[in-house]
């Protein structure tokens, strides 16, 4: 015990601003990186680690143990390792998003560059529910999704709401899968997205809201906005339920209006919340919430 003490008043006794600074500076970075992984199984698992390696620290201390002080000087190095091997995709991801808070392709010059697509949207997203029609578009923004468009079928045309529209009636050959967007041009139709390795209750997702279900469309929706910067629009068939997924994070159900003021805040936020893909929105809503309602009110509590 005495050993500890000492110590603490060792690290005390020479504190200048400088290991100030750099306290704040660690902290910070550790706060940054927390929040990136929250949410995921690696967050559980650090958090774990965390208490374990304070624990054996504190007794090692206390009881001066020669073992446990031996494990800590040598084996913290090869558990993070470990964790970073095992924890791989989760990591990828986080760097992912601190990458995309880099990027500025959409910011400053560019302006608002879903301008015209964001009402159109909302009023096709509108129309598709009105007539029980499912449907999935996908606003691409810094994160490339080129590789998604070669494997659909490559429009490249000029939006219009009735191409929106037609391309989901059930008919169309090109109503499987999503549309994707970019600014002023609709990309490609038929776009099958990445779906979710496993079970979303173990991704983070509160699958038991959506009653323990949620279909592949929506799933590929929260997916595609989860590893990518990218917002999508989900139509569902079965309910008409308008939502909206961004940071990996559903919507409640949204009327057109409110689909249009989350689609301009998320499309044209210039926050680092939302750079750094940090999710904002509330959780998934509830199952079987008929047409859309105002209940959802903010989507994005913003
Ligand atoms: P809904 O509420 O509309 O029924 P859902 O989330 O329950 O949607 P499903 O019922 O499984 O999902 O919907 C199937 C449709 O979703 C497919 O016909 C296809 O158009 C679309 N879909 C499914 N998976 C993908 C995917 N990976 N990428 C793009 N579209 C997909
Ligand atoms: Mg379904």
């Amino acid at each position: 015990m005495d050993s500890l003490i000492n110590d603490i008043q060792v690290a005390f006794g020479d504190f200048s601003w400088t290991n100030a600074l750099e306290v704040t500076a660690i902290a910070v970075v550790f706060y940054a990186g927390l929040r990136l992984l929250r949410g995921t199984t690696a967050m559980s698992v650090v958090r774990g680690m965390v208490l374990v390696v304070v624990a054996i620290i504190v007794i090692g201390r206390v009881v001066d143990s020669v073992v446990l002080n031996w494990i800590v000087d040598n084996a913290l190095a090869v558990l993070l390792i470990l964790v970073l091997l095992v924890f791989q995709p989760e990591f990828r991801r986080a760097f992912e998003h601190v990458g995309r808070a880099g990027g500025l392709r959409h910011w400053g010059s560019r302006g608002q560059p879903y301008r015209s697509l964001i009402p159109m949207t909302a009023a096709v997203a509108y129309r598709l529910s009105q007539k029980g029609v499912g449907g999935l578009f996908v606003f691409e923004r810094d994160t490339g999704l080129e590789e998604l468009a070669e494997a659909g079928v490559r429009l490249g045309a000029a939006p219009t709401p009735d191409l929106l529209e037609s391309i989901f009636w059930p008919g169309s050959p090109l109503h499987d899968g999503a549309v994707l967007l970019r600014p002023s041009e609709v990309v490609a139709a038929a776009v099958i997205l990445p779906s979710p390795p496993g079970d979303f209750a173990t991704r983070g997702q509160n699958n038991d809201q959506f009653g323990g279900h949620l279909g592949t469309r929506h799933r590929a929706a929260l997916t595609i906005s989860e590893e990518t910067d990218a917002i999508a629009v989900v139509i569902s068939e079965e309910t008409g339920v308008i939502s909206l997924s961004a940071g990996g994070l559903l919507s409640p159900p949204l009327t057109a209006s409110e689909l249009e003021g989350a689609l301009s805040r998320h499309l044209h936020s210039r926050r680092w919340g939302d750079r750094l893909g940090v999710p904002f929105m509330g959780r998934t809503s509830g199952p079987g919430q008929g047409a859309p309602t105002t209940a959802g009110g903010d989507a994005t509590g913003s």
